[in-house]
Parts: C-alpha cells; structure tokens; sequence
C-alpha cells in the first residue's frame, strides 16, 4: 500500500498533511509514503527529516502515479489553477483524503467525482467520541483561536494585561469572544492568559459552564435559545428576526469591549451576521475586531476576508486560513488527524473500507464518478 502526500497548491496554505513523526504508524500499519519533495518545508520539515523516518521523495507525477492514498490538506480541486493538471493525474479508485469543503464547494466535489476517485472529507468526520483523534476542526480551530488572541493583542493600542509600574497603574483590556465553541474556548483561555478581563457569549447556553471555568464572564441576553442547540451540539440557523434582536440586545456588550473576538459558525451555511456597521460605530476609537468567521461571509457586516479594514478608528481584522500561520504544529495535529482516519482503512496490510463504519460512511464524498454522500447532495442541491 503507498501513500502519496503532494505539495500542497492551495494560495497561502503552509500546512502540510503528514509530518515526519507521523509516518511510523502508517508504516506500521504496511504503508509506504511517498512525499513531493519539499512539500513540509513551509511548515519546517525538511526532506531530511522525512527521509530519516524511512520516507521516499518523490517528484509530484510519481506521487500521484504510485500512491493508492493521497493524503493532502486541500485536496485537488478545491480551487487553483494548478488543480486542472492534478485532476488529470489522479487514478480511477484512488482513495484522496483532505480538507474539501463538500458541503458549500459544489466545484470541488463534482471535479472529485468526475476524476473518478473515493474522496473522504475531514470536514465531515462526525463529531463522536471515537473520532476525537481524527476532528480536524477541532484541532485546527483550536490554533485559530489561539493565534486571534494573539492578533487581538498585536492590533489593539492597548495593553491586555493590567499594570502597576512607577509610571502609573495600567487598567487591563477587556475582550470579548462571540461564539464558545472550540476556538472560542481557545480564544478565551488565551486571552485569560495575557491578562485581559475575557467575556464569552454563545447562543448555545450549554457553554455557559464552560466559559466560566476558563476564569471568563458569560454574557447572558434575553433569547429564546433553547431550540437554538441541535442533536450534534452544533448552532441552528435561526430566522432573521431573531438575528436582529440579537444585534440590538449585543450592542451595549460590544461597545464596552475593547476588543472582540467572533467566531461565531453554523456548519455548511453563511456566518451569522452579528456586529453591525451601527455596533462597529459605537466602539471606542482603536478597538479591534478580529473575525475569524471571515472565510464564511463574517460575523461582522463590515468584514472582509482577507484583509483589515478600518471603521471610526474601529480595525476589523478578517483572517483567512488561519491555522496555516502556525503551520509547524497545525501541521503536526492535521497529520495525526488524518493518520487516525487512514488507520481505519486498514485490516491486515491491506486497504478495506468499511461503509459500515459510520466515521468512514459519513466523511465519503465521492464514489464510482458519483457523490454519494447525503449530507453533501443536500447541502449543494444535487
Ligand atoms: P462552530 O465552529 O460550528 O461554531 C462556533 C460557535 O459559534 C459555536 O459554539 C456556536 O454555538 C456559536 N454560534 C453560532 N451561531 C451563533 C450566534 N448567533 N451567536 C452566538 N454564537 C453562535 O463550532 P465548533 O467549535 O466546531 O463546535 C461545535 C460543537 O461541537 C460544540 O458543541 C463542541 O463542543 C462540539 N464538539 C464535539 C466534539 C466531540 O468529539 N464530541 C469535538 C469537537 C466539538
């Protein structure tokens, strides 16, 4: 069995989808792995590196020629002009493992298709118990939230901690994180960690508990949020009416905050828009937005992924691709991840994949030229 791990193409992505301290357990398991060369350097794994762990470099037309499994972050087709090629090179039956995007990227998965090949999406691993070892979202989001507060503390003027010195005493930040699921909870605990005052909101009031035992202030609104949680313990969409009066209860709590942190996300759909252009005007001067729901249309109505604007001396920051900025160890937590998934592909050295399983069942896109996942023909219509 050959496993192939391309350079990655994708604009601006550092990360690579195996490091070398993963490889061991893929060969332990009958793999042999086949890198492009260079494609860890980015992330500061060296060829060197790789070959010491008994890994073969290859040039990219090997990789995909011989591999069985191709194992990437973005996997081809999710966007670049390079992929046209890829695509070609990819072989009928192919197993390809990587971040798709299925649920609102109709392109990536219909060229998936169309090359023929078994394409899984890490997205789509169910958030269940047994697959905690393999939720890239979680991890990777984990190190988003990390790096926002660090964004949030590089932009604002202020201080985040408090300060007693000769010169005076310096009153310390105060930060809000909107959204407390995984890199809302990172954020938080970040932010605690620098020494602002950190309040946390979520739609979700089961988080509640969670908030404050990270040492944060949970903001309670007057909502009607018990249907606001669905069975997966994800956000529901809720109807615009309820937006509207979320905006209005939140706009005192933004205001007194210096910087606020919105991470705020339902699965497969838009951001919630919740910090309007009146919230933004209403902040003090040198306050600081950083939004990471930026990749998926913005938690505030001003966003603009990709880029920092300014508002009434108001900074809002849209990140893109955020864990690719830590690229290192986002790197080395996606290839465990994805190391875990292919480990239960395999019975015995050989690739058999158990549709019975319902970790593999629901992160399989594409099969036999066709999309065969529920959840994605839903999502895009198909
Ligand atoms: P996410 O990225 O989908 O969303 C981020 C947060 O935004 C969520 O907490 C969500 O409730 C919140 N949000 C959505 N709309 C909002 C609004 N209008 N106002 C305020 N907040 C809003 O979430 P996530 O970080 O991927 O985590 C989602 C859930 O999955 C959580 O319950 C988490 O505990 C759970 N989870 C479970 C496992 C597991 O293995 N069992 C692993 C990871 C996460």
């Amino acid at each position: 069995m050959i496993i192939g791990v391309p350079k990655e193409t994708y604009p601006g992505e550092k990360r690579v989808a195996i490091v070398p301290a993963t490889a061991p357990s893929l060969q332990k398991a009958g793999f042999i792995i086949h890198l492009e060369e260079g494609a860890g350097v980015s992330a500061g794994f060296t060829d060197k590196m790789y070959e010491a762990e008994g890994v073969v470099i290859s040039d990219r037309k090997e990789v995909f020629d011989k591999s069985d499994v191709i194992l990437q972050v973005r996997t081809i087709g999710t966007g670049t002009d390079s992929d046209a090629d890829d695509l070609n090179a990819l072989k009928e039956g192919q197993i390809v493992i990587g971040l798709i995007d299925a649920l609102t990227n109709r392109e990536a998965v219909n060229s998936l298709a169309n090359a023929k090949v078994k394409a899984f999406a890490l997205e789509l691993v169910p958030r269940i118990t047994r697959a905690q070892s393999m939720d890239v979202l979680s991890s990777q989001a984990n190190i988003a939230g990390y790096k926002a507060a660090l964004m949030a503390a590089d932009s604002l003027p202020r201080l985040f901690p408090m300060m007693m010195t000769a010169a005076g005493t310096i009153t310390p930040a105060r930060v809000l994180v909107i959204g407390a699921g995984v890199a809302g909870l990172q954020a938080i605990a970040t932010c605690n960690r620098l020494g602002a005052i950190v309040s946390g909101y979520d739609i979700r009031p089961a988080v509640k508990e969670q908030v404050q035992s990270l040492g944060a202030k949970f903001v309670e609104l007057e909502l009607e949020t018990e249907e606001a949680e669905d069975k997966g313990g994800y956000a529901k969409e809720m109807d615009e009416e309820f937006y509207k009066k979320q905006q209005m209860l939140m706009e005192r709590v933004v205001s007194e905050n210096d910087a606020v942190i919105s991470t705020a996300a339902i699965p497969g759909k838009k951001a919630p828009v919740l910090i309007t252009e009146a919230m933004v005007s209403g902040m003090k001067p040198g306050s600081v937005i950083v939004d990471l729901a930026a990749e998926s249309g913005g938690n505030c109505e001003l966003t603009v992924a990709g880029e920092t604007i300014e508002k009434d001396g108001v900074s809002i920051i849209g990140p893109v691709n955020v864990p690719s900025e830590v690229p290192y160890h986002s790197s080395q937590m996606y290839g465990k991840n994805i190391a875990n998934l292919v480990l239960l592909m395999v019975k015995d050295e050989e690739l058999n994949i158990d549709l019975e399983d319902e970790i593999l069942k629901d992160s399989l896109v594409t099969d036999d030229a066709k999309v065969v996942n529920e959840r994605v023909k839903e999502s895009l219509g198909l």
